[in-house]
């Protein structure tokens, strides 16, 4: 057994336990101005390794080995859309899965990097079917998130089959497919900010997004346990591909990006320690501070720093922390005028 890392050189721990990173958050370089060619260059990388690339991968496995031909694709049929699903379901409890044995059951890391020094296993709560954070995720991923996500996966398939969609090919236009590619995560993060931001008003809150916001402390299985409605229109996200001049394995990649990506914020772990000095950063903090908070960070990584713009940006230093408090407060007294008014 060799040493394991040491979190307390990249962040402090408070009496709780709960693990907090050094530093903030920062939106994507190239919003800043003058433009800083150095920091761009440092954080072109990331954006492609290991996560977009993994997705990527996924993508191409499924073109060439998954997905129905092109004749079979222009019928809607049972037997491609439940091939599908038992696919989608067996590579989403294969990559959560993976993450949920190693570092919640396992806890091969213990606390070390984790937001919450909780595991959600050791608190059960009434919000969770049988009491129980797991088994409630893990149900709700396989009744409602997979099933959504199987179906826009089949209605997109079907629209490109038939030739409803413009379906450009990809050896035509190299270039426009290139800059495509790099804006998937853009638009991932626009979608997502739009469907998020509307379920978070008060009455499509309480009866599509709070099942989502159970998990006040979520991990790996939090990630699709989602009301069918908001998994409908989360990887729908795809659908942008059917407007846009596109091609299926880019609209597939995009969903990719949104199935087996939502985890990402949903890791519970700044890092997840893959030998004693390797380790895989998880992006995670940003949607953690949403699930602590509620009413932060609606977007992504601020790669379209939508929560900047739009005042609700929480970067996860104490000046974020402040800036929040203030907002909340503010909003306090608005309410309170309003009702004693
Ligand atoms: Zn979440
Ligand atoms: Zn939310």
């Amino acid at each position: 057994m060799g040493s394991s890392m040491d979190d307390l050189r990249f962040g402090t721990r408070n009496k709780r336990g709960d693990w907090v990173p050094n530093g903030r958050a920062e939106i994507a370089p190239f919003w800043a101005w003058p433009p800083q060619l150095a920091k761009i260059l440092s954080w072109l990388p990331g954006y492609f390794w290991p996560w977009n690339a993994f997705h990527m991968a996924t993508t191409l496995a499924y073109w060439y080995w998954v997905i129905p031909s092109v004749e079979t694709m222009r019928t809607l049929d049972w037997r491609w859309a439940l091939w599908l699903y038992a696919v989608n379901a067996v590579g989403i409890f294969l990559m959560y899965g993976a993450i949920e044995f190693f570092y919640y059951i396992k806890r091969k890391q213990g606390t070390r990097f984790k937001y919450n020094a909780k595991f959600p296993a050791d608190a059960p709560s009434d919000v969770f079917w049988f009491k129980s954070q797991n088994i409630d995720n893990v149900l709700r991923t396989y009744l409602f998130g997979i099933p959504m996500w199987t179906l826009v996966e089949v209605l997109m398939l079907w629209v490109f089959a038939n030739g409803w969609a413009r379906w450009l090919n990809l050896s035509e236009h190299p270039i426009y497919f290139a800059i495509l590619l790099l804006l998937t995560p853009a638009i991932h993060e626009v979608n997502f900010f739009i469907i998020h931001r509307t379920i978070h008003i008060p009455i499509l809150y309480k009866w599509i997004h709070s099942i989502h916001h159970n998990s006040i402390n979520p991990s790996p299985w939090s990630s699709l346990s989602m009301h069918p409605v908001e998994t409908f229109l989360y990887h729908g996200v795809a659908f942008w591909h059917l407007i846009i001049p596109s091609n299926p394995i880019v609209a597939l990649f995009q969903l990719h990006m949104a199935g087996y990506g939502a985890v990402n914020g949903h890791i519970g772990f700044e890092k997840l320690e893959l030998t004693d000095d390797r380790a895989l950063e998880s992006h995670a903090y940003l949607h953690y501070l949403h699930h602590k908070y509620f009413e932060v960070n609606y977007g992504g990584d601020g790669l379209i720093p939508l929560d900047k713009w739009f005042g609700t940006w929480h970067d996860g230093s104490k000046e974020g922390e402040a800036q929040m408090e203030a907002r909340f407060e503010k909003r306090r007294a608005k309410m309170n005028a309003q009702k004693s008014a």
